[in-house]
């Protein structure tokens, strides 16, 4: 049984899994994003759509608000559960 040890070197986190192998992973660092109605948030990676449409290059949203997409989900596809019986 090999057993993994685990740590992070500034932006860089290493994992040794055997004696022999040391797997080092880049660690993208944090952005800020703020919306227009003043979500704030965090991440590594920005909340994106993307499509094809008639065309090699996907055309993309640009950063969303997970915030805001929630919140229009909640105003738009509001439901309820029915009890039976
Ligand atoms: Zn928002």
């Amino acid at each position: 049984m090999t057993e993994e040890l685990k740590f992070q070197l500034g932006t860089v986190e290493a994992m040794l899994v055997s004696k022999e192998t040391m797997v080092l992973v880049a660690i993208p660092p944090k952005k800020v994003f703020v919306c227009p109605k003043g979500h704030r948030y965090e991440t590594t990676e920005a909340f994106i759509f993307g499509c094809f449409i008639g065309s090699a290059q996907p055309y993309l949203s640009g950063p969303l608000c997970p915030y805001c997409y929630v919140d229009w989900h909640k105003e738009n596809f509001p439901t309820t559960e029915v009890k039976e019986g």
